[in-house]
């Protein structure tokens, strides 16, 4: 049985085998895992797909459905490099997730990475599904953080379009 941080691993070499170390190339993948074993992969693909809900959850979790023959994957973990933001976050209850390991957090990326600025997704969803989505952060957080844009870096204008 591999653990969170195999998982985590595997998704950050399989983010650098798509993307590249680049941040400008946001290298995010995510993994899900049923039973211990991996039922779907996928990496950011908005820019290419000029898609703004292609979040490398979101393209995961639509690989893992058709893997799956079900939207439903009831109790997976949702492994991915990048603390998922509100989007993924929902759409990982509507697909029945009930665990999301995640590598860097909010605190450890610059600030283009997320669209709230004083209330954590997280937070919220921790707060109103408790008994049903287990949240556990900081997996490998420095090893996955380094892919990313830090909270210090200037990052141009056009960059910023948190895709
Ligand atoms: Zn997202």
């Amino acid at each position: 049985m591999k653990s969170d941080e195999d998982w985590i691993r595997a998704a950050r070499d399989h983010a650098v085998a798509e993307k590249g170390t680049d941040p400008a190339d946001t290298p995010i993948a995510a993994i899900l895992v049923l039973d211990g074993k991996e039922v779907a992969r996928g990496v950011n693909r908005t820019a290419e797909c000029w898609d703004a809900t292609a979040h490398a959850e979101v393209v995961t979790l639509r690989a893992a459905g058709k893997a799956h023959g079900d939207m439903r994957i009831e109790g997976a973990t949702l492994y991915s490099t990048l603390q998922p933001c509100g989007m993924c976050t929902f759409a990982s209850i509507w697909a029945g997730v009930s665990r999301i390991v995640y590598g860097a957090g909010r605190g450890e990326v610059h600030e283009m990475y997320f669209e709230d600025r004083h209330l954590s997704t997280l937070d919220f969803v921790a707060d109103a599904y408790k008994d049903d989505l287990e949240l556990v952060g900081g997996v490998l957080a420095g090893e996955c953080a380094e892919l990313y844009y830090r909270p210090w870096d200037e990052v141009p204008e056009e960059g910023q379009a948190n895709d």
